[in-house]
């Protein structure tokens, strides 16, 4: 972490706009006794994930507080280096006497006097723990260029020396040599009883294992120093981001600040502001995904063939699997895409906790989010429910009911022998017409016979 002191105070108005800048300079307040470095000093951060900017920083007072004490949070890593020493120590009272590297180097125990240290358990015959090892790798290398000086030492599940041997070659950090015993020795010293498990000797705090792991799966070398608080005050920034950050806080990140559209073409995040936008999120994998794109490539042309001025864009998330993938994918979409190796497409489906695909999210012309419900106006209303408001969302319901109270529960068609009730049908196919219907339909209950209500020639008795 690249962390300078100076003693001159900066305040609040040099926290003008210095984006593509990677630093965010913070003052720290009179105001905050519960910071124990002193008064007046200047904190430089180089954030390389989470870029919170000063317009976010300076919105109102509470959020200042919440939003330094998150930054702050990183400058804890001087906390406890009793447990690392412990450690050390115990293995060479164990006699190990060198730990090993993934190029077979051995590295003599005093290298890790004076650093934080993290063990890490896992297993090569373990999937989870493999699916875990890289987003281990991103935090270990970032957290080192931060200049943190951290160690991992890699303690083995494995029963065979080749698993253990092939599972440290997927690792940059160090590994207690291969002996079985041993291993089982530090597991219990341990009480790990799950892999993977990811032990910071930094601090002592609570946060549990599941935690821990998904908290760096999550938010990668943000995660550090690895405490329950730090993993509560990103999640805090998430929803600050969900519920007030704008499009350009959303999607423009240190470095990476641009879509891509279908030609490969990169468009600047900042020309879409003033728009109203979807955030697509979908797969190629997903066959639900591809039929609702369809439908949103629909509503799309629709709606920016009605108007002259282009105002409606649509940015994929993509979740799929590899770069091949993707791009079948945004091969059938007019629109733009986050660029795949693009962490923010990560990002953004945590902040609005995206759990099934497809989903859209709706950000209206002001940059914030208007609903995270989108897949189901546009597969309910189309082109019609723009511009996806909640107040549009009702005037089309209100209608609807309206529409429902002139008509009959009931009625007798000449084209059917049964009686047809009225109903509500997302979509149908009228057996009259054949044309495709939705909402208000006279639908039989004994046969699969559905008819429009304009479709309807009724049968008059007497
Ligand atoms: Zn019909
Ligand atoms: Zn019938």
């Amino acid at each position: 972490m690249c962390i300078e002191l100076c003693h001159n105070h900066i305040n609040a108005s040099s926290f003008s706009h210095r984006s593509p800048s990677s630093y965010i300079y913070l003052s720290i307040y009179e105001t905050q006794p519960h910071i124990s470095l002193s008064h007046s000093i200047c904190i430089l951060f180089l954030l390389v994930q989470n870029k919170v900017t000063t317009e976010l920083i300076k919105k109102r007072e509470e959020k200042n507080l919440l939003l330094s004490s998150v930054l702050m949070a990183g400058l804890n890593f001087e906390a406890e280096y009793g447990d690392s020493h412990n450690i050390l120590k115990a293995l060479s009272d164990e006699g190990v006497e060198f730990l090993l590297s993934c190029d077979e180097r051995k590295v003599p125990l005093s290298e890790c006097n004076g650093k934080i240290i993290c063990l890490f358990f896992s297993a090569n015959w373990c999937r989870p723990c493999r699916g875990f090892i890289p987003h281990l790798v991103e935090l270990y290398d970032t957290l080192r260029k931060r200049g943190i000086s951290l160690e991992i030492i890699f303690v083995s599940f494995d029963r065979e020396e080749g698993g253990f041997n092939e599972h440290l070659k997927s690792m940059p950090w160090l590994a207690v040599p291969f002996d079985v015993n041993l291993h089982r020795r530090l597991i219990d010293r341990y009480r790990v009883d799950r892999i993977p498990s990811f032990i910071p000797l930094c601090s002592d705090d609570d946060i549990t294992v599941e935690d821990l792991i998904g908290c760096i799966e999550d938010y990668g070398a943000n995660a550090f120093p690895f405490t329950r608080k730090r993993h509560e005050e990103l999640k805090a920034v998430d929803k600050m981001k969900r519920e007030e950050a704008n499009l350009e806080e959303l999607l423009a990140q240190e470095g990476c600040n641009f879509l891509i559209s279908g030609d490969d073409i990169k468009v600047p995040v900042s020309e879409l502001t003033d728009k109203t936008i979807g955030l697509y999120f979908s797969a190629y994998w997903s066959p639900p995904c591809r039929s609702f794109t369809i439908q949103l490539t629909d509503v799309y042309n629709n709606l920016n063939a009605a108007k002259s001025s282009h105002y409606f864009e649509i940015v994929l998330i993509s979740t799929d699997r590899d770069l091949k993938e993707f791009n079948i994918n945004r091969s059938s979409m007019p629109w733009l895409a986050i660029p795949y190796e693009d962490r923010k497409r990560h990002d953004l489906c945590r902040i609005f906790d995206i759990k099934g695909i497809p989903a859209l999210v709706l950000i209206g012309p002001d940059g914030k989010v208007i609903s995270e419900n989108g897949k189901f106006m546009v597969s309910s209303y189309g082109a019609d429910a723009y511009p996806f408001t909640e107040s549009r969302i009702r005037d089309l319901e209100a209608a609807l009911r309206k529409q429902g109270e002139t008509l009959p529960q009931q009625v007798e068609d000449i084209k059917h022998e049964h009686v047809l009730k009225l109903d509500m049908a997302k979509a149908y196919v009228c057996d009259s017409c054949k044309k495709q219907g939705k909402f208000w339909a006279f639908s039989c209950d004994v046969c699969d016979y559905d008819l429009h209500p304009s479709c309807v020639e009724k049968l008059h008795k007497d």
